[in-house]
């Protein structure tokens, strides 16, 4: 059962002005296409096939080392956007509220002082990956990843740990179209868009 692009869950252009539908049509279109399908070319007559995506990339140190790699850049990089595109949603953003926000001021100040250090972690990560936000331990944290790695692959593959419940995607695909050079501009727009319910259920289901 090979694995399938998602449908995005609203249209190309529902994030303008902060996301533009340019962006979204070759993201999702392309990108994220792409590394569905170089994932089903890898994993093509292994009995990994037969396994989940989340299975795959929790499992990533198993994987023999023949498809390894391959397999934590498309499998992460499809497990990434499918997870990506369900935290935006149009006319979302605000702040979350809850057991989420509490959470939120408990590990970081203020819901500013997050937003600050969320934007950082993507800000200093050096070429391309994510920023994430996870609950390990039960605790909140903030870490960023390269390339399509993710926290489920664990802190040895990863170089952080947890269950993601919000990712930014810092590659230059992500915003080059719309903001350039300046990623900076990309992450803060990015607050427009976050669908803090979407988060809250993640928080709640990783507790
Ligand atoms: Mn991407």
């Amino acid at each position: 059962m090979p694995h399938e692009l998602p449908a995005l869950p609203y249209a190309h252009d529902a994030l303008e002005p902060h996301i533009d539908k340019a962006t979204m049509e070759i993201h999702h279109g392309r990108h994220h296409k792409a590394y569905v399908d170089n994932l089903n070319k890898a994993l093509a007559g292994s009995p990994l096939e037969a396994k989940s995506i989340c299975d795959l990339v929790r499992e990533i140190a198993t994987v023999p080392d023949n498809i390894k790699g391959p397999v934590r850049n498309n499998g992460g990089g499809h497990w990434n956007h499918s997870f990506f595109w369900k935290l935006m949603a149009p006319g979302a953003g605000g702040a979350p509220t809850g057991d989420l926000a509490a959470a939120i001021n408990a590990a970081f100040g203020t819901f500013a002082d997050f937003q600050a250090k969320f934007e950082a972690a993507g800000l200093t990560r050096f070429g391309s990956g994510w920023a994430w936000l996870v609950v390990n331990g039960g605790k909140l944290e903030i870490c960023s990843t390269a390339n399509q790695d993710n926290p489920l692959m664990g802190k040895a593959v990863a170089g952080c740990e947890g269950k993601p419940i919000l990712g930014c995607d810092v590659w230059e695909h992500a915003y080059y179209l719309k903001y350039q050079n300046k990623r900076a501009d990309y992450l803060k727009a990015f607050w427009n868009v976050v669908n803090w319910a979407e988060v809250a259920k993640g928080f709640a289901a990783a507790k």
